[in-house]
């Protein structure tokens, strides 16, 4: 057993009182509103509850009930997480939307079997949706959790094993003061995010600190032990930002990424891969680069002139770190503007086979022209979010 009993009360009681005192009026803690409680935790997962409350807002007011949620076109959904990053936690809270309508009435279940069949569901959320809107003691466990109970009791397993977050289950659940599951496990939370943070922790102001053995020990800052994961894999991208001439002036092309995979169905700058930014090491040089997409461009019905780079941009997926080198292009040809700003039909069809013909292997059948205002209903990845707004000056 960690902790003697006296550590273990000390522990659960001090922490619900400092809750009390202490605890953040997020909106999300107005109500035990499952449904509300459901998406904040889902919305919190790798993101900060500063950059999340906007989003929450946003996204009951667009989506008030499970029934909008599940009815609603994908498209929106990914509009209004756009920049929240993890795109597959929308679709899977919308597949999971529709399981409740299907299985459930339009209300989220409260038992583990049935929360935990959800989509995107996993332990933590289960715990999280379970104690937190039912008061149900279940434990709710994330890396906050680890590290708090991974101090206080001394507990220096590594915290990316299975075995251990087991055991942090475990204890967790038996630290549950009766009747009280709910502000225990968002107590425990918040003094993950407040107080016991992953570095300088404040101890000092801690409601534990009396009894917490890592602090102790002098050991708060070497834990939780965790042994690192593998980097992300680097994938280089020659990325063409093509400016239209003639009907399609003020436009920027943009296609649609293909319907499986990473950032599934989202919008993006056309690019094609190489082995590495040019600039840098080996990598191609601008003239060739260009010369490459332009191949690519014209291929896929859209003859382009080099215009020169633009910038270098880089994103960080969980197990992907994307650089691009981004170069302008002036569409050469007087095209027609087709209605809503998409590509002829010919573009489309020639469009797949000539990025694979350019080593590309994100082949997409949608291409579209597309000005500012068409950013505000196409949803895009954070980096070509970002380069566009710049490049719109938004
Ligand atoms: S005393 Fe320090 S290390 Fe221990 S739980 Fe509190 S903040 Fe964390």
């Amino acid at each position: 057993m960690r902790g003697n009993r006296e550590t273990r009360i000390f522990f659960s009681t001090e922490l619900l009182g400092w809750y009390e005192r202490s605890k953040r009026d997020l909106p999300w803690r107005r109500h035990r509103d499952p449904y509300n409680i459901w998406i904040s935790e889902i919305m919190l997962q790798q993101t900060r509850v500063d950059t999340v409350i906007p989003y929450f807002h946003r996204f009951i007011e667009r989506f008030p009930t499970i029934a909008d949620l599940a009815a609603a076109p994908e498209e929106d959904v990914l509009k209004c997480w756009e920049g929240l990053g993890y795109y597959s936690r929308a679709r899977n809270l919308q597949a999971a939307a529709k399981q409740v309508m299907e299985r459930h009435g339009g209300t989220v279940p409260n038992t583990k079997a049935e929360v935990s069949a959800l989509k995107g569901v996993g332990p933590y959320t289960t715990g999280a949706i379970l104690s937190i809107a039912f008061n149900r003691p279940e434990p709710a466990v994330d890396g906050n959790v680890m590290r708090v109970l991974s101090r206080y009791f001394l507990i220096e397993e590594d915290v990316a094993k299975v075995g251990t977050r087991t055991l942090m289950e475990e204890l967790a659940a038996e630290l549950i003061p009766e009747g009280r599951a709910s502000d225990f496990n968002q107590a425990l939370m918040e003094l993950g995010a407040l107080v016991c943070t992953p570095k300088s922790p404040q101890c000092l102001t801690c409601p534990v600190m009396a009894r917490c053995a890592g602090r102790l020990e002098g050991a708060e800052e070497r834990l939780p032990i965790k042994s690192k994961a593998k980097p992300p894999r680097p994938e280089y991208r020659l990325t063409a930002l093509v400016e239209g001439g003639g009907a399609l002036a003020g436009r920027v092309l943009v296609r649609r990424r293909p319907d499986t995979g990473l950032l599934a169905r989202m919008w993006e700058l056309p690019h094609i891969p190489a082995d590495a930014v040019p600039g840098e090491g080996a990598g191609l040089p601008d003239g060739p680069a260009m010369d490459r997409l332009a191949t690519a461009l014209a291929a896929a019905g859209v003859p382009a002139r080099p215009g020169g780079a633009l910038l270098n941009a880089e994103h960080t997926f969980s197990h992907i770190h994307w650089n691009l080198r981004v170069f302008r292009f002036d569409a050469e040809i007087p095209m027609q503007a087709p209605a809503g700003g998409g590509v002829s039909p010919a573009a489309v069809a020639e469009t797949a086979a000539a990025y694979d013909a350019a080593g590309g292997e994100d082949t997409t059948s949608e291409y579209r022209w597309i000005t500012r205002e068409d950013m505000d209903n196409l949803a895009f990845p954070n980096v070509f979010l970002r380069i566009l707004n710049g490049y719109f000056g938004s």
